[in-house]
């Protein structure tokens, strides 16, 4: 990561709802594991601001607290902290008052010494109270740098990004009443991972692959974003929001966006968002009356029975869509993608699964098909990429098998070196960056894909919800709806030790 600062201005990053879960486990840790890497400004300081009535010193200590659990330093074993804690303050705030702002402001002030600072924003409260932060940070004038310098002021916002298209237009367009597009940076921390970057790097940096990464050598694409744990805690946001809001709308057509999109012309914010907004455009919508044909929706058995789940609750928990990209490289190959939890693994997985050779000279062995070659690229929880192909079994004759080439970034660059999303993108939005966050075209194509899936599926004659059982793959329909397309779901991520064991 970048380390270098222009300058001595004084930068604060100004959490709203930072004394909740996503400060605490998340943004808090990431800045302290970039303390420790010295990749901060040199003048830095957080302003943690919510309703609850902490000090500078009680919201030091309920965050120092967290940081054994959730840096990647160790705070214990390297003398950190009290040089970090000097520069944590917080300010109890009433969201929607405009003398808490003013307040606010001048608290900023103190502490930029009088120096124009560099200020960027975090909206880290529940989505509906955004667009009352954004005004009142216009109102009091905190959206623009100060007259009197050249210190910058950006605004992070947290995902969701809007419930559907009219939800997310809206929010963009308060946030363009208040700040230009480049100071909005809308997160989707699935970009900061380290193996969805390399994605990039690994099609646009290698000659070996780009050519084959097309209709005339791929059979179909597979991303998988499966999480292990259930509703818990969030129950209530989630029964509101369901796997479509939750995870398709971003994290997984921003993963379908990298695989499909066409090598910009140069690696430069816009040009990068250019690119995946072309395959936004190119994706072809679902109608409402054709959501039997490419979804499944499901849940799981347990769920209604979850603490802040309404007992008759239709909110699926699991999906699976299949989608087209309307252009040369991809016509014809379908993509499937599918979410859900209390699935049986934590995983997120792109799978290339190519055609099978057009004539072969070997036979497979009894029973089994023969198998075309298949490249995982695995986001979670072991980075890293497996190629498959077929190997000759030692001896005579000529029997096959398939073998995984692997790669695993713990081994070859050291474990624990990978930094986390947040540490990445907070960095990035400070330096200035926006190529990984998200574009205010980009989240409203995506909305204008997803909101027709779920105006289908709250139809009268939707296709019915199916169940599964917590601790599976999701619903047998999910694999039933493969077979009818004579494909069916691989784990390509799964190392060659753990499959034969
Ligand atoms: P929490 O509920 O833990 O914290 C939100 C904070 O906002 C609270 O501490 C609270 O502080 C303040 N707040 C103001 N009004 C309300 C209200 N009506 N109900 C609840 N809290 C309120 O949420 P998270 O930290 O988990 O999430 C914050 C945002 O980040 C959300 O938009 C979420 O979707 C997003 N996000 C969170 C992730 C996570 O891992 N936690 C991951 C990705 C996104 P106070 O009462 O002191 O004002």
């Amino acid at each position: 990561m970048e380390a270098t600062f222009a300058g001595e201005i004084p930068t604060t990053i100004i959490i709203f709802g930072a004394s909740g879960d996503l400060t605490r486990r998340k943004l808090v840790p990431a800045l302290y594991d970039l303390a420790q890497g010295n990749f901060l400004p040199p003048s830095f300081a957080i302003m943690g601001t919510a309703r609850s009535p902490y000090s500078d010193e009680s919201f030091r200590t309920h965050l120092h607290e967290q940081l054994d659990l959730f840096s990647r330093a160790q705070p214990g074993e390297v003398p950190i902290w009290d040089e970090f804690a000097k520069q944590v303050f917080y300010h109890p705030l009433v969201y929607d008052n405009a003398e808490s702002y003013k307040n606010l402001g001048e608290r900023l002030a103190e502490l930029e010494q009088e120096k124009a600072g560099n200020r960027l924003f975090y909206l880290a409260t529940p989505p509906q109270l955004y667009e009352t932060i954004i005004r009142q940070l216009g109102a009091a004038g905190l959206s623009t740098p100060r007259a009197d310098g050249d210190g910058w002021s950006r605004i992070i916002v947290e995902k969701p990004f809007g419930h559907d298209l009219p939800s997310a237009r809206t929010l963009n367009a308060t946030l363009h009443q208040v700040f230009d597009e480049q100071q909005i940076y809308r997160i989707d921390h699935y970009l900061g991972k380290e193996t969805v970057q390399d994605l990039i790097v690994f099609r646009f940096a290698n000659t070996i692959f780009e050519p084959v990464w097309n209709r005339n050598y791929v059979d179909h694409v597979q991303i998988t974003v499966a999480e292990q744990v259930d509703v818990a805690s969030r129950a209530g946001y989630y029964d509101q929001a369901g796997v479509m809001r939750d995870m398709f709308q971003n994290h997984l057509l921003q993963l379908l966006t990298l695989t499909a999109m066409e090598p910009p012309a140069v690696f430069d914010p816009n040009a990068l968002r250019d690119e995946k907004v072309k395959v936004l455009r190119a994706l072809r919508a679902i109608p409402p009356d054709q959501v039997a044909q490419h979804t499944i929706r499901a849940q799981y058995r347990r769920y209604r029975d979850e603490e802040g789940v309404s007992p008759g609750s239709n909110t699926p928990t699991y999906a699976l869509v299949r989608l087209h990209v309307d252009n040369w490289r991809w016509q014809g190959v379908p993509f499937y993608l599918r979410s859900g939890k209390a699935l049986a693994d934590k995983r997120s997985e792109i799978i290339i699964q190519f055609k099978c050779p057009p004539h072969t000279l070997f036979l497979a062995p009894e029973g089994s098909d023969l198998t075309p070659n298949r490249l995982a690229l695995c986001i979670q929880p072991d980075e890293g990429m497996h190629l498959r192909f077929e190997t000759k079994v030692p001896g005579a004759g000529m029997t096959m098998r398939s073998t995984d080439m692997e790669f695993h970034y713990g081994e070859t660059f050291g474990a624990g070196t990978l930094p986390s999303a947040y540490e990445r993108l907070l960095l990035d939005a400070l330096h200035g960056d926006p190529s990984l966050f998200t574009r205010g075209d980009e989240i409203e194509l995506a909305w204008s894909l997803i909101d027709p899936i779920l105006e289908g599926w709250s139809q009268k004659d939707a296709p019915a919800l199916v169940f599964y059982e917590a601790g599976t793959w999701g619903p047998p329909e999910a694999d039933a709806f493969l077979a009818a397309d004579h494909r069916r779901w691989h784990e390509g991520c799964r190392s060659q030790h753990e499959k034969r064991s």
